[in-house]
């Protein structure tokens, strides 16, 4: 399972199942969005399908080759699709004519020794879906193995949950993800501040270095912190929902399940993150380090600009930041939530210098 970056957890532990064939009938791939959950699933499936069969796929052989192309006759991907985004009964079993997937693995392996399902977003099934699920897992197919991947699992029903083995993947480390992004030709500057604010999830960093309207997001979020005075709380407060509102369809596609509410909390959480990693990255320079070991190493001007507040000051804006984020998770309106941090950020960063309580200060 080469290619998979920072999961050796998961890929050592499903290497070595196919090596003892210790294999489960259903596996769980749990883990953060963007982490290689779908990858490792499809790079297992590959292995378990390759002619060569020890562990590891050859990627030589004509069943690996079909694989990669979704042409495998004993391989089946489903993932969610429609408008709902979720997963239909009929995919599973249609109830006029009983056909679909769970009697597709009912049937003797065409190439292979075994068939092997995988289930994107699987939280994302109706209940018609898993109670149908629930079914072949209670008497499962022989040669039939099926990996439901979801960064969901507790949405998951418990009677499904306990029939599947769980392959926990992680958050990818900064350092793995510069790497990856580096790789993908992304610039440094950026690549580094993607790294740190994609939340660990590579597929979110890649999209965000992929889409220039969220590189420019930042730039105008930014924009808008850095000139916020007391005259301007109201406007500047409304422009920062506006962006939110913006951006919340594109940030939210891929997600399903996710409502136009939810959507627009996690892109404002997001901004807000932002605006705190730029802030993190002034207190951090107060101490006098180099721009190297920023996370924002494009906006230095803005970022030593920053330095005239105090360390009370710039610890009030995250403090500020993250009670704002909690605000919106208990449910507190984006207009309200957003409002309240704008204003007080605007109020740390008008107060004159000499009149904080602290006073540490980088010596340039
Ligand atoms: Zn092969």
């Amino acid at each position: 399972m080469q290619g998979i970056v920072g999961q050796e957890g998961a890929t050592d532990f499903l290497r070595r199942a196919i090596a003892t064939d210790r294999l489960a009938h259903a596996y769980i791939f749990a883990g953060p969005p963007g982490v290689g959950k779908m990858t490792t699933a499809r790079a297992f499936a590959r292995a378990l399908l390759c002619e060569r069969a020890d562990g590891e796929p050859c990627g030589e052989c004509r069943a690996c080759a079909k694989v990669d192309h979704e042409t495998h006759p004993d391989l089946y991907v489903i993932g969610p699709q429609g408008r709902g985004r979720m997963i239909p009964v009929a995919v599973f079993r249609d109830p006029d004519t009983g056909e679909g997937l769970l009697h597709d693995l009912s049937l003797t392996p065409v190439e292979s020794a075994r068939k092997v399902a995988l289930i994107d977003q699987a939280h994302a099934m109706t209940t018609a879906t898993a109670n149908c699920l629930l079914k072949t897992l209670e008497e499962p197919p022989p040669g039939a193995l099926l990996i439901l991947v979801t960064p969901r699992p507790d949405d998951l029903l418990e009677t499904i949950r306990s029939r599947c083995h769980r392959v926990r993947f992680n958050a990818l480390r900064p350092g793995i993800l510069e790497e990856q992004l580096l790789r993908r030709g992304v610039e440094p500057g950026q690549a580094r501040f993607l790294s740190l604010s994609s939340g660990g999830s590579l597929g979110r960093a890649i999209m965000m270095a992929e889409q220039e309207g969220l590189a420019d997001l930042r730039r105008r979020v930014l924009e808008l912190v850095l000139a916020l005075s007391g005259r301007n709380i109201c406007s500047s407060s409304a422009r920062f929902v506006e962006l939110v509102k913006q951006h919340a369809p594109e940030l939210a596609s891929g997600q399903p399940g996710m409502t136009a509410q939810s959507a627009a909390r996690d892109t404002a959480e997001w901004l807000l993150d932002l605006v705190a990693l730029f802030y993190r990255d002034v207190a951090v320079r107060q101490l006098g380090v180099e721009a190297e070991l920023l996370s924002n190493t494009d906006v230095l001007e803005q970022i030593d600009r920053e330095t005239r507040l105090s360390d009370t000051d710039i610890r009030t804006i995250l403090d500020t930041i993250e009670t704002a984020k909690e605000r919106l998770r208990s449910n507190v309106t984006l207009d309200v939530a957003i409002l309240e941090c704008v204003s007080q950020i605007a109020e740390a960063r008008a107060r004159p210098a000499a009149s904080s309580t602290g006073t540490s200060r980088s010596a340039r």
